[in-house]
């Protein structure tokens, strides 16, 4: 056997001289375009990854399905010894995990605790809700029993929660060529509670709602934006009122907009939670189609002194872009002009594909346009639960600019 070969008691995967650099350059993913050869592997197997040459890069989750083929677990080469025992190393990665945050995490009981690649657990998102952990299964590899045992176990062990819930995405199963499953309790019963961040209370239903019920990534940005907004603010794009409820005790009125009637139910409840103080002001929720509602009210000359905007992602594909730049535009101009002298924009955008650099560059073009300046407070990202890998770019998606506008 010459030195390049690889050593192993795992199949391996072979992949393309462009494939191997991505790697060199330190990304964790290989996509199927890349693959050499793969024969005979198993869907969602542990597997070696050389270069067609036969020098080992690594071990990798294989996906038989996905055009993300190979997501990488280690890179561990030089006793040319692939990862022999994944339980035990996703045991250690969540160990990992909890530590991070234990360091990183202040004011709250909801966060996230394991970004997939960002946590280097490829395809498997946890997160805590108070006493309730969510988890999302989004591969092959991970949608493996004992894999699904190993973690189960493991965060049991180490948080002791009330339940694990399961929340399946079934248009991710059916892109891993998974059998549909369905949304559920993993272990003990509890699927509602109510989670406190910044002080703020949220209800919670583990079984309800986007994503694995609330838009963590924010929570961050909406202690951020509660420190500098006041007098009327307008939240666009609400959802559960994450922003609406941080700013109600700053702020004289504060409305919330959402087109989705349940999100803005569970909102009200939110907002009774948090009503202790008589001062803080009653949030008024509408639902409406937040363009046509920008666009009445800003030709009704409404003004406000603070307006939050918080999109869905408009660009979900590279070539949504020009398309999402338009609809980002629009939003930001109609709100610059409704912003009286000195208040406050806070405007995110979560599309991966949209760039910081291009959201810095439609909010300038906004700004031009509406006639107003704006001066930057803060250029933020997702909270510190969510980590960026620097050298896998897919990791860093959220944007949230809070600009004062003169
Ligand atoms: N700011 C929220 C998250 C917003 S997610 C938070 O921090 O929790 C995006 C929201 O936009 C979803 O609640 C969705 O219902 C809403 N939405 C999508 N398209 C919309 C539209 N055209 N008008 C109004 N709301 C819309």
């Amino acid at each position: 056997m010459s030195q390049t070969t690889v050593p192993s008691s795992l199949p391996y995967v072979k992949i393309s001289p462009r494939g191997a650099s991505r790697l060199k350059a330190g990304h964790v993913w290989v996509y199927r375009s890349d693959i050499v050869s793969a024969e005979g592997i198993l869907p969602g197997s542990v597997v070696a990854v050389c270069d067609q040459r036969g020098k080992p890069l690594g071990t990798a989750l294989y996906s038989s399905s996905s055009q993300i083929a190979i997501r990488m677990i280690s890179r561990e080469t030089i006793s040319h010894e692939p990862v022999a025992d994944f339980p035990a190393l996703l045991r250690q990665r969540i160990a990992a995990a909890l530590a991070y945050r234990n360091n990183l995490v202040r004011d709250t009981d909801a966060y996230r605790i394991i970004f997939s690649e960002a946590d280097f657990l490829p395809g498997l998102i946890v997160d805590r809700y108070n006493e309730i952990l969510s988890v999302q299964v989004l591969t092959q590899a991970m949608d493996d029993k004992l894999v699904r045992d190993t973690v189960i176990s493991e965060l049991t062990q180490r948080m002791n929660p009330a339940s694990i819930v399961e929340r399946v995405d079934p248009r991710v199963r059916e892109l891993e060529s998974l059998p549909p499953r369905a949304s559920g309790p993993l272990q003990g019963e509890k699927t509602v509670t109510t989670f406190t961040m910044n002080g703020v209370q949220f209800s919670y239903d583990a079984l309800e709602g986007q994503k694995t019920g609330a838009f963590l990534d924010q929570r961050e940005n909406y202690a951020a934006a509660a420190q500098y907004a006041r007098g009327e603010a307008l939240d666009v794009f609400c959802y559960q009122g994450g922003f609406a409820l941080h700013l109600a005790p700053r702020c004289s009125q504060v409305t919330g907009v959402d087109s989705s009637r349940p999100a803005l139910e569970v909102a009200d409840r939110n907002a009774a939670l948090n009503r202790r103080d008589p001062s803080h002001p009653e949030i008024e929720w509408i639902e409406a189609n937040a363009f046509d509602l920008l666009k009445d009210y800003a030709s009704s000359n409404r003004r406000y002194d603070a307006i939050v905007l918080d999109p869905p992602a408009f660009a979900k594909t590279k070539r949504d872009l020009d398309a999402a730049l338009r609809g980002y535009k629009e939003l930001n101009l109609r709100a610059l002009k409704m912003l009286r002298p000195g208040g406050i924009l806070v405007t995110c955008s979560c599309s991966y594909h949209m760039s910081q650099s291009n959201f810095l560059e439609m909010l300038a073009g906004a700004a031009l346009d509406a006639h107003r300046t704006l001066r930057l407070i803060e250029v933020r990202g997702q909270s510190k639960d969510h980590p960026v890998l620097l050298n896998v770019p897919e990791t860093a998606y959220l944007k949230c600019v809070i600009a004062c506008v003169s």
